[in-house]
């Protein structure tokens, strides 16, 4: 299918691998061109080659910086001629226990997963509402769903973001327009961000890496993790000319894990 995106312009934030990566290159592959941000210069440099090498025929810039800092939000916006497609992302809060975090673990918590995201869509959705056509996709968690008790940094911050663009992409001067706010919900997908998590919990558990995975499998129908390939191409059907009246939706990615109906 041709997804009617060729030549737009894509700010995809936290970009260099796993989700956000997956994100760029599936939208790379549909002729958007892209602006990619993330904290460590080298590895973003490397993926960027990787993806002018995936279709020579985009463009591909690169914007080094940590996505919750004004000064790198502007230069990310900046670097596009203009924002069709803005995929929100950024690190996830670490786990542990409500009791020991203070208000600095919250307000970073918020700042990231809560705030920048918002911060980066005012940017953004008027300019899209004007031209008649945007997509926001933001990468929140299965967490916002099925909270997991020691994610709680997680859970609070993402469930503010889930409400907040709830009524936001319900608006006539948005919906109306062609601009659509979407948040795509991670369940268990192989990035390093997972590989770290499964090592922290041998570390402390002292149980073998591997079982300790292939306990975690047996939660997931599908009996796999997801790819951030798989990820992305989900991503670069919500930026899709064809889903301009689907908006204002948590859509779970998770191989089955989460029980409900809804
Ligand atoms: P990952 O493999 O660790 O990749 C994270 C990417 O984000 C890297 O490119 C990293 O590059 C960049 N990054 C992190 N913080 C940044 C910041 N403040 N500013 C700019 N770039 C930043 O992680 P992932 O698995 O793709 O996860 C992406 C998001 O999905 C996270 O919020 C995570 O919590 C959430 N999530 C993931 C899963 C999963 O199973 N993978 C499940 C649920 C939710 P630098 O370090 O160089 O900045």
């Amino acid at each position: 299918m041709d997804l009617g995106i060729t030549g737009r312009w894509a700010l995809v934030c936290a970009a260099s691998k796993g989700l956000g990566r997956g994100c760029a290159a599936a939208l790379v592959r549909e002729g958007v061109n892209v602006v990619l941000n993330a904290r460590s210069g080298d590895v973003l440099e490397a993926t960027a080659k990787e993806l002018r090498a995936l279709n020579p025929a985009v463009e591909v810039r690169i914007v080094v910086g940590d996505i919750t800092r004004p000064e790198v939000r502007e230069a990310a916006l900046a670097a596009c001629p203009q924002i069709d497609i803005l995929v929100n992302n950024a690190g996830g809060p670490p786990p542990g226990d409500f009791r020991d975090w203070k208000r600095e673990d919250w307000m970073a918590a918020v700042d990231a997963n809560m705030l920048t995201p918002i911060e980066l869509i005012k940017a953004c959705v008027d300019s899209m509402a004007e031209r008649g056509f945007g997509r926001v996709v933001n990468i929140t968690s299965g967490a916002v769903k099925a909270p997991i008790d020691i994610l709680g940094l997680s859970n609070g911050a993402r469930s503010g973001l889930t409400g907040f663009v709830a009524g936001l992409a319900r608006q006539p001067l948005l919906a109306g327009n062609n601009v659509t706010i979407n948040n795509l919900l991670p369940g268990a997908f192989d990035t390093d961000r997972l590989r770290k998590t499964l090592s922290a919990s041998s570390k402390a558990s002292g149980q073998d890496q591997a079982e300790i995975a292939d306990a975690r499998l047996q939660n997931i129908p599908a009996r796999r993790f997801g790819s951030a390939e798989e990820f992305g191409e989900v991503c670069a059907f919500l930026c899709s000319k064809q889903a301009g009246y689907l908006t204002g939706q948590n859509l779970l990615l998770d191989g089955g894990a989460y029980p409900g109906v809804f």
